[in-house]
């Protein structure tokens, strides 16, 4: 099956808002097996989206819009694909339904054009709208497929995983199965991690292993195709077992983890609190941490050291390690972490000092960060970093780092 998705809207052709529909969609469609071919954005005019709509079904089986199922004048959606399928509107009682109690919901009253949201096309399967008003549906005109989906990323996404993607699934059932798992490594690079499992990539057929960097970590998406899911899912077991067997120090998580979820679900795991002194990360360790729903449970607390003084007046780091060792140092780091732990009483006492940039610090080249851990049972320690790279880009890998050393 190949697909065309239709971006209605002239806020589109204005500017005035990126087409992330189309990307969300065609991300989901490429997990099922389902070839997108071309992205389209038209305005909101009946014209030119029939025009549209004539094009994308000489080249498309699968014809998704998004957008322009609202209430108002320029929505012109479904106005348009029906006539041009030759089908009438229709009032589906379900989403009316929707609609009256989500006026009752706010105390409003509904105006006659709300009315206008609950029509859908004749013969189309309507998916409900749990996020909004207008429903999406799906229509069939010959061998093509129109699938009509709200514009608000909060309304469509919700309806393309709950219905469409089921819908879809339902209707390649007979042919096979595709699922995907996403494996994720930090401490390694892109080239070292592919130099480290060439052969098994150089072999894939089925399934097929696809690496991707981004923000200093790596992932590998394995895909795999089988009549059965549980077949598929299988296959991917296999192939992970064999990539983890050359490189799993550096794995971290599944999907869409981050390592911050997983450090957090770790010390849950071991019933630890953590609190932090942070130098050049200013705070971003405990503001990711904290924004992570149940950190409450985790974290005592902790301090922003920015300066020498700081160090030394909150957080009693010995004059002697700064005058012999300099505050980027491991002694330092050391210190930080065995104090903060100390003073606010938690298991874990994780620090963080280092060259942020752009200029040097006591000697020492931009990207040079140490991060230092007080762990139960254990010799506090620290481990030296060498970033390089751009201020920002090393806050934030200083804290990805971090949470790194946590988990091994
Ligand atoms: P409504 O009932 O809110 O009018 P609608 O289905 O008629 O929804 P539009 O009026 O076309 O949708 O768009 C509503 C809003 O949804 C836009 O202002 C925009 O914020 C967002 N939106 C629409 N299309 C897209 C798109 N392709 N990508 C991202 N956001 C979009
Ligand atoms: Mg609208």
């Amino acid at each position: 099956m190949n697909a065309e998705i239709i971006g209605v809207g002239s806020e589109l052709l204005l500017g005035q808002i990126a087409n992330t529909n189309a990307q969300f969609i065609s991300k989901g469609l490429a997990e099922i097996g389902v070839n997108v071919y071309y992205h389209t954005v038209v305005g909101d005019n009946q014209d030119r989206l029939r025009q549209a709509i004539e094009t994308a079904e000489k080249r498309a089986d699968l014809i998704i819009y998004t957008g322009g199922l609202g209430p108002t004048k320029d929505d012109l959606t479904k106005e348009t694909v029906a006539e041009y399928i030759g089908k009438t509107l229709i009032t589906d009682h379900k989403s009316m339904a929707n609609i009256e109690d989500y006026f009752e919901k706010i105390s409003r009253k509904m105006t006659e054009n709300n009315r206008k949201q609950a029509l859908v096309i004749e013969g189309a399967e309507v998916f409900p709208n749990h996020h909004g008003m207008a429903p999406g549906m799906a229509v069939s005109h010959g061998e093509h497929i129109h699938v009509l989906l709200p514009g608000p990323p909060s309304e469509m996404q919700p309806m393309y995983k709950d219905y469409l993607e089921p819908f879809l699934l339902k209707d390649m059932g007979t042919r096979e199965r595709i699922e995907s798992r996403i494996l994720r490594f930090f401490g390694i690079g892109e080239s070292q991690l592919e130099t480290d499992i060439e052969d098994i990539l150089d072999a894939q057929t089925n399934p097929t292993i696809a690496p991707l960097a981004a923000n200093g970590e790596v992932t590998l998406r394995i895909t795999a195709k089988h009549e059965t899911s549980a077949g598929a899912e299988e296959m991917i077991r296999k192939a992970e077992e064999q990539i983890l067997s050359r490189v799993g120090d550096y794995f971290y998580g599944y999907n869409d983890t981050t390592l911050m979820k997983e450090a957090i679900a770790l010390l849950k795991e071991r019933k630890w609190t953590i609190s932090a002194a942070e130098s050049l990360t200013g705070g971003m360790f405990q503001e990711e941490l904290t924004g992570i729903p149940g950190a409450g449970l985790i974290l005592k607390g902790g301090i922003v050291c920015y300066t020498n003084e700081a160090k030394q007046k909150l957080l009693q780091v010995s004059d002697s390690t700064i005058k012999e060792h300099g505050v980027v140092s491991e002694a330092c780091a050391i210190e930080m972490a065995e104090n903060i732990k100390k003073l606010l009483g938690s298991d874990v006492g994780i620090s963080f000092t280092g060259v942020a940039g752009p200029d040097e610090l006591e000697g020492n080249p931009v990207g040079t960060v140490f991060v230092g851990l007080a762990l139960p049972g254990r010799e506090p320690f620290a481990k030296k970093l060498n970033l390089g790279g751009m201020r920002e880009g090393n806050r934030v890998r200083s804290v990805k780092y971090g949470c790194h050393f946590l988990l091994h």
